[in-house]
């Protein structure tokens, strides 16, 4: 379930839970007057359903605080990071051997230490921010700074 899907059946859950608390709290209000008494008393089941009803508010304010959804976040860094892999897997510069499993033998980079991703070097263009700022492939030391991604 998505980030968004939850917060929409939450409201939901709020929404019925305030229409039974609202509804309960008529029903007691209508007996103690049934009854004359003098202060309405109010049923343990009236109780339970205010109670679930604000703390279902609770949570809906908690979720509205959290990023919209941490793995998909997770994901696209992960992407990013992944962009200086040589077609062997490996980043710029480290070890690079190739793969060596079963029916997997590629070969490695040329001299055994990753070329990078051969189809973005340090310093290409990779697109532009909403602001129009260029996004460059920064320096291999670097890449872990979202700052040196902008030209
Ligand atoms: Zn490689």
């Amino acid at each position: 379930m998505q980030h968004d899907d939850a917060t929409r059946e939450l409201d939901k859950i709020i929404h019925a839970l305030k229409w039974a608390s609202s509804h309960l709290t008529r029903l007691d209000e209508s007996n103690a007057s049934r009854h004359l008494a003098a202060e309405v008393l109010h049923t343990p089941l009236t109780v339970a359903v205010h109670r679930a009803s604000q703390g279902a508010a609770k949570l809906r304010e908690f979720l509205t605080t959290q990023p919209p959804n941490e793995s998909e976040l997770r994901s696209l860094a992960q992407i990013v990071a992944d962009l200086d892999r040589c077609p062997h897997g490996r980043h710029e510069g480290d070890t690079c051997i190739g793969w060596t499993g079963p029916g997997t033998y590629q070969g490695g980079c040329e001299g055994g230490i990753s070329l990078g991703n051969p189809h973005l070097q340090t310093g290409d263009h990779l697109g532009y921010a909403y602001s129009a700022t260029p996004y460059l492939m920064p320096e291999r030391d670097r890449r872990n700074d979202p700052e040196a991604w902008k030209a």
